[in-house]
């Protein structure tokens, strides 16, 4: 349910392909994780790189588009712009408009080998763009329920990665975090020295937000160089507030459980040298996981587990009548615009197919 979902969906319900549409389940693994309906961008505030929202007064706009039940979004943002959040309702309300049928709830697992009689095996899945497999698809949601359906577009996106220490999951929802939009201006993170871990251009991003309103922000950073572009490199370099840390990596996030994170341990990457910072907060910005565990064994995936695409320019994947769209497939661009772009071409795609199938 970002960018690439409703877009698939608005072109699939012009074209009258009655889409259904997973919006992800609300529950507290999926708030943990960054996996909540409306995806990332529900993650973020202003949005002003989506062309066709410059920044002026959208308010009346907003209001007028929106389900009144959304309207305290707009109250809420009060800028200028567009927001993250507002972006992602116009869009599922542009799909609702057209007839997508919205379903709160996770898929879990797709079937595959049952369809139309033919005998492929999704953990053969090699490339190739037709292995004989044809839906329709069996769906198993999270919350028990299955569903058929004659073609796929797989929309689930990316989610935050973080280091997987045991501390650190322990801190989770008490001074952990890997959003500092979502987080950063909670009393506790307020005008005391917080820790960002990564070097590229999030990380930046992170530690600039919340150098609004932490003390002092600690960019720990594994190498003596940042990854993030040389713009925003110099940006981090020159706030005051932020201070890079520079040839280091979390060891263990230090706490206990009243008070939540106090501080980290660091660990020196060209040395055998450990010290502590103390800290009420750690943002995690050291990438991104595609949400394909669903996918395994079904679909190619890539080395880093997105799907892949198997014919250029198309948004094909190994198995026939499966289309891919948005970060889910994109480890390259990952931008509202171009998710949005590839959930166009999705469900266009899906609609020829369709169509080539007497469907
Ligand atoms: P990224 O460029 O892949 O950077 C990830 C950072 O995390 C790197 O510095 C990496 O270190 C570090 N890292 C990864 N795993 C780690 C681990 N286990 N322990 C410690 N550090 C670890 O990811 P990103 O910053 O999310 O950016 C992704 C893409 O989005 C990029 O193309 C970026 O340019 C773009 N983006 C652009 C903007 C903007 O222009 N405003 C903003 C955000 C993102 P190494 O450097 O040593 O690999």
């Amino acid at each position: 349910s970002g960018p690439a979902g409703w877009t698939a969906a608005i072109y699939a319900g012009r074209a009258n392909l009655k889409p259904l549409l997973f919006e992800g389940a609300v529950t507290e693994e999926n708030r943990l994780r960054g996996t909540m309906p409306l995806g990332q961008l529900a993650l973020t505030t202003e949005v002003e790189n989506y062309p066709g929202f410059p920044a002026g007064n959208l308010s009346e706009y907003l209001r007028s588009a929106l389900a009144s039940e959304y309207h305290w979004l707009i109250d809420l943002h009060k800028k200028e712009g567009c927001s993250g959040p507002e972006l992602m309702h116009l869009m599922r309300q542009q799909a609702t408009n057209v007839g997508t049928r919205i379903i709160t709830d996770d898929i879990v697992d797709i079937d595959i080998s049952q369809a139309n009689g033919s005998q492929a095996n999704g953990s053969q899945a090699n490339g190739s763009q037709a292995n004989g497999t044809r839906g329709p698809f069996r769906l198993h949601s999270l919350g028990g329920d299955r569903y058929e359906a004659d073609c796929l577009i797989i929309a689930t996106g990316a989610r935050a990665n973080y280091l997987g220490l045991e501390s650190e999951e322990k801190f989770k929802n008490n001074g952990i975090s890997a959003c500092a939009v979502c987080d950063g201006a909670l009393p506790r993170f307020r005008n005391q020295p917080l820790v960002v871990v990564g070097g590229g251009d999030s990380a930046v991003e992170e530690a600039d937000y919340l150098a609004k309103f932490a003390s002092t922000v600690y960019m720990i950073h594994r190498r003596d160089q940042l990854r993030a572009s040389k713009i925003m490199a110099k940006r981090a370099l020159e706030n005051p507030k932020i201070e890079v840390v520079w040839n280091s990596v979390v060891d263990e996030v230090l706490g206990d459980e009243t008070r939540g994170v106090t501080g980290v341990r660091l660990k020196s990457t060209v040395d055998d040298t450990m010290r502590e910072l103390a800290a009420t907060g750690m943002f995690l910005s050291i990438g991104h996981t595609p949400n394909t565990a669903f996918l395994r064994d079904k679909l190619e995936l890539t080395e880093k587990r997105y799907v892949r695409w198997t014919v250029p320019f198309r948004t094909n994947t190994s198995v026939e009548g499966i289309f891919a769209a948005g970060d889910v497939a994109d480890d390259n661009y990952r931008q509202a615009i171009t998710a949005a772009g590839s959930g166009c071409m999705a469900a266009l795609d899906a609609e020829r197919w369709l169509a080539s199938q007497g469907l």
